[in-house]
């Protein structure tokens, strides 16, 4: 006997309606592509630009519009704009802004992805980049011309773990007035006001502590200015970026212990790197936090805090084989890409082909996440990897 059509349209078109009122500590997780109108008045009248109201799944929904006014507040921003990636916003922002015959400024240490990007699509649509030295904010305004409309910075810097003079960098864009855009997934929100250093533009990998489970790639890019935000999520419409539900619950269901997760990784860094700079077989531990670190008084001058990310040189004399069976030998650090969860990770990078000028650089490079693991069980394991490293 087939269904009545009467059953099948009356459980899709039910009558009951949940009493009003619900109140949870966790935000409501709302999925849709359609959102139903309830006239063609209604479905006319409304524009997404202003998030007074929805139109489409995709333009937004209660849930990622939550998490965008909490990451604002925690930026100290006004406007943010939610992407599927750490990756993803940062092509949103060079979509947005940059167009034929333009150049962008990159730090020579920038996540490596995003100078492949300029490297690649954007070289092909006709937009130039160069790197500049992050650590040489004259070397910054020398390269700065008519057509750099946009300069990339990042603190502290990818894998090397620069922390360079924000101040002096944002004050030499601003001289020429070109854009400033900083990739503050290290800082989260945390370590630094960037927003109060002139920054115009703050873009998150949420994928890393706001997310703190490893288990969810997201990215954020927030604005003060209400006409470049329009600018941004004029582009982003355009470009069709959206963030799942789900993925938006699990960064909400982080934010809340995210301070205190940044603070714990933070000092167990601290603690893991000041004892690896005593180690044999390191030669030098690239912490900003650490003095003496490359950057260490800009730092000091600009944070109240550090990520748990940093990163040691090994002795040059060693043999690559060497510092792989070092890596190899951890068992606590997972060897892995990404940082921000609570397992401890470990990649060993190349710097050759990665720095144009890698001479201050010298040794094998290994770069260790801190994760939430008790420090002193982090401790002993790196002790027993490096044990490896005296023997011939
Ligand atoms: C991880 C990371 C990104 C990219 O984030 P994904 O979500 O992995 O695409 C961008 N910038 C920095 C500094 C990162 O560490």
């Amino acid at each position: 006997m087939p269904d009545s059509d009467d059953l099948i349209t009356g459980l899709i078109h039910h009558p009951y309606q949940p009493p009003e009122g619900w109140a949870a500590v966790p935000p409501g997780v709302f999925k849709a592509s359609t959102v139903i109108f309830p006239s063609v008045a209604a479905l006319r009248g409304r524009s997404y630009t202003a998030k007074t109201g929805y139109t489409y799944g995709l333009r937004g929904t209660p849930t990622t519009y939550q998490l965008e006014e909490r990451l604002a507040t925690l930026e100290g921003g006004r406007h943010c704009i939610l992407s599927p990636s750490g990756l993803a916003a940062i092509t949103h922002v060079n979509l947005a802004l940059l167009g034929q015959g333009d150049e962008l400024l990159l730090p020579a240490n920038v996540y490596g992805p995003s100078a492949d990007l300029a490297a690649s699509v954007l070289a092909r649509w006709g937009i130039t980049h160069q790197l500049y030295d992050p650590m040489n904010p004259a070397d910054l305004a020398a390269r700065i011309t008519e057509r750099t409309k946009l300069v990339w910075l990042e603190a502290a810097g990818s894998v090397t773990m620069e922390f360079p003079d924000l101040t002096a960098l944002v004050a030499a864009a601003r001289a020429r007035g070109v854009l400033t855009a900083l990739d503050n997934t290290w800082g989260a929100g945390l370590a630094f006001r960037a927003f109060d250093l002139g920054v115009d533009v703050v873009m998150h990998a949420l994928t890393k502590y706001p997310s703190g489970g490893a288990d969810v790639l997201m990215g954020a890019v927030l604005t003060r200015d209400d006409r470049l935000h329009q600018r941004l999520l004029r582009v982003h419409g355009q470009l069709g970026l959206g963030v799942a539900a789900n993925d938006a619950e699990l960064v909400l269901r982080g934010l809340p212990t995210l301070a205190l997760r940044y603070h714990a990784h933070d000092a167990a860094a601290r603690q893991l790197a000041a004892w690896l700079a005593s180690q044999p077989g390191v030669t030098r531990v690239l912490h900003p936090a650490l003095p003496g670190a490359p950057g260490h008084a800009h730092w000091a001058a600009h944070c109240t805090a550090a990520a748990g990310l940093f990163s040691v040189l090994l002795d040059p004399g060693l043999r690559r084989e060497q510092v792989d069976a070092f890596v190899d030998a951890l068992r606590l650090f997972k060897i892995g890409f990404s940082w921000g969860g609570p397992v401890s990770l470990v990649v060993p990078y190349e710097l050759d082909g990665m720095r144009a000028d890698r001479s201050a650089l010298p040794g094998h490079l290994v770069r260790l996440s801190i994760g939430l693991e008790a420090v002193a069980d982090l401790q002993a394991d790196l002790a027993q990897a490096l044990a490896l490293l005296a023997r011939p």
